[in-house]
């Protein structure tokens, strides 16, 4: 199977036109006539993922985040972004993102994807772009969804992270009220606290709040970060299930990477 063929595929995963204006998702690197030897799924293409790739046999490396992201005027090795992208050409390697459409998606998006793991149920898109649908569905950022049952914060908070599996999480004030309402963004989802509140959302889990960004919560809702690399892996697991799925004639690898540049102590 072609490259072109899989581009197709994704095309109606998550049309590519749905990405946000800022964005660069889609075929960057190689050729869409090349044959597929394999697929390596991750979060970011890395120089790490690439030789991942290249000890596997696969000749597609599958990202959400588009490692071409502002423009390139050189490709001389001077930045991770370069490297990357050089040591993809030289080996064959086609680098596809599939980023921000595949946020603002209702089915298989990063933040509808997320709100099921967390068990949230009746969920929508949380900031839906009037007028946009796809597959009946609303087109948009964020999810919100209710709980079955209204939970105490710290038990949710607690649940949320041995859920998530996260090793820290950074929150706001607690409201002495009970979680049932949960907005929540994959990725960096500031811009969407005002829209959290405004549908009247207990918490909104997301990620990249900065100190005086946590003040917005207003003792209005609870802000929960728990990091963005953390509020987006789930989406390597949903795309590897999906191409597994659907794909007999070319293996798809999950990577091993981790490719999260943030570390705990
Ligand atoms: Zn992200």
């Amino acid at each position: 199977m072609k490259l072109s063929g899989l581009l197709e595929f994704l095309q109606d995963l998550a049309p590519f036109e749905y990405q946000e204006t800022y964005d660069n998702s889609g075929h960057l690197v190689g050729n869409p006539q090349d044959e597929i030897e394999g697929v390596v799924v991750s979060l970011d293409a890395t120089e790490d993922v690439i030789d991942e790739a290249i000890a596997l046999g696969a000749n597609v490396v599958l990202s959400h985040h588009p490692i071409i992201f502002g423009g390139i005027k050189r490709l001389t090795g001077n930045n991770y972004v370069q490297r990357t992208v050089q040591k993809a050409l030289l080996n064959n390697i086609n680098l596809v993102a599939i980023h921000t459409n595949l946020d603002n998606v209702y089915n298989h998006g990063v933040s509808t994807y997320l709100a099921e793991l967390l068990g949230l149920e009746n969920t929508d898109i949380l900031s839906p772009k009037p007028g946009l649908e796809y597959k009946k569905k609303a087109i948009g950022s964020g999810a919100i969804g209710t709980l079955s049952r209204e939970m105490d914060e710290k038990a949710f908070l607690d649940a949320l992270k041995s859920t998530l599996d996260l090793k820290t999480l950074k929150h706001t004030n607690l409201l002495n009220k009970p979680i049932k309402k949960v907005a929540l963004c994959g990725g960096s989802g500031r811009f969407l606290l005002e829209e959290a509140k405004a549908r009247n959302a207990d918490v909104f889990i997301s990620s990249d709040f900065k100190y005086h960004e946590f003040f917005d919560a207003e003792n209005q809702i609870v802000i929960a970060d728990i990091g963005h690399y953390e509020s987006e892996r789930h989406t390597i697991r949903m795309l590897h299930e999906i191409l597994t799925n659907k794909f007999s004639n070319f293996a798809s690898h999950y990577t091993k990477v981790n490719t999260n540049p943030v570390n705990y102590l």
